[in-house]
């Protein structure tokens, strides 16, 4: 038997995009992805979502829904 398309009508699924916002955020691919609205914020995870789909973390390293992972690009205040 083949059950692995459930066949819910859209509603428990993640859309592409969180974004709401007008004009419309930077997608995730978008250079520009973390001007995006936080959408949660988890701090003492240190770690937020943004409408587009993409965690950020606070080193400003990204997790895009994808799947594709980018480095952490901007220098960090504690370096040990
Ligand atoms: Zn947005």
């Amino acid at each position: 038997m083949d059950r692995t398309t459930p066949t819910v009508t859209g509603t428990t699924r993640l859309p592409d995009s969180l974004c709401t916002h007008t004009p419309k955020c930077p997608s995730a691919d978008s250079p520009d992805r973390e001007a995006a609205h936080v959408v949660a914020s988890h701090p003492e995870q240190g770690w937020s979502l943004l409408c587009n789909g993409v965690l950020l973390f606070e080193d400003t390293g990204e997790l895009l829904p994808d799947g594709g992972v980018v480095a952490p690009h901007r220098p960090v205040a504690a370096v040990a």
